[in-house]
């Protein structure tokens, strides 16, 4: 099975749709486990895309093959879909293009990275704060991974309309965005994000707004 709102994954994961789009996508995600299973695919790439190198892009044609688990799925037949507005088709134009940049480089990260010992992967721990300043309050699942760590926030007391991101420390004092998100949502939904940082060298999660931390969340 395969779908037509997929090819938004990519400037999903990037952070490039607006906010209404954003939702709109998100709640598509909801409904589609074919946009689901490639979103847990590729939900570790922004953390990765940070740390590529050039040299990891011009690597030597005798670089093993990638798992047929990662390769792109085949296209299905479909009925030639109604043919989209101008801005819209822009969008997945921009969509597909970031879409087939994530998975070659899935291709050639992702294999080096699945490490050999999987036994303790999806054990999860949940951090929690709240900010006595600006009064917000955040909960975080984050979930061991063989690529790193899923992080899944729920937070409250968010003023609205706002534009955040989440800012992963780890303990060598690197950083990395773990996601971005519009504030719009409701005080339970569940926000997924990312870092290629494991679990154990997280040292805390920030939430940013307009470049001031809200609120920070540690172990
Ligand atoms: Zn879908």
């Amino acid at each position: 099975m395969s779908c037509g709102q997929t090819v938004a994954l990519g400037a999903y994961l990037l952070g490039s749709l607006d906010p209404s789009e954003r939702s709109s996508f998100e709640r598509h995600v909801h409904g589609c486990s074919h946009c689901r299973r490639e979103m847990v695919r590729l939900a570790p790439l922004p953390g990765l895309l940070g740390q590529v190198q050039l040299a990891d892009l011009e690597l030597p044609f005798d670089d093993p093959v990638p798992d047929p688990d990662l390769w792109p799925l085949p296209p299905a037949p479909e009925p030639e879909p109604a043919p989209a507005p101008p801005k819209r088709r822009r969008l997945l134009l921009v969509g597909a293009a970031v879409l087939i940049l994530l998975i070659i480089v899935s291709g050639l990260l992702v294999p080096r990275l699945i490490d050999n010992d999987r036994v303790d992967d999806d054990a999860a721990v949940t951090w929690q704060a709240t900010d006595t300043g600006s009064g917000v309050a955040a909960s975080a699942d984050l979930v061991r991974k063989s690529w790193g760590t899923e992080l899944w926030m729920t937070i409250e007391n968010m003023p609205k309309g706002m534009r955040c991101k989440l800012i992963v420390h780890d303990r060598a004092g690197r950083t990395e965005i773990g996601g971005w998100w519009a504030s719009d949502h409701s005080a339970d939904e569940r926000i997924p994000g990312s870092t290629s940082f494991p679990v154990d060298q997280i040292e805390r999660l920030d939430l940013v707004v307009d470049m001031k931390v809200l609120v920070s969340v540690r172990p």
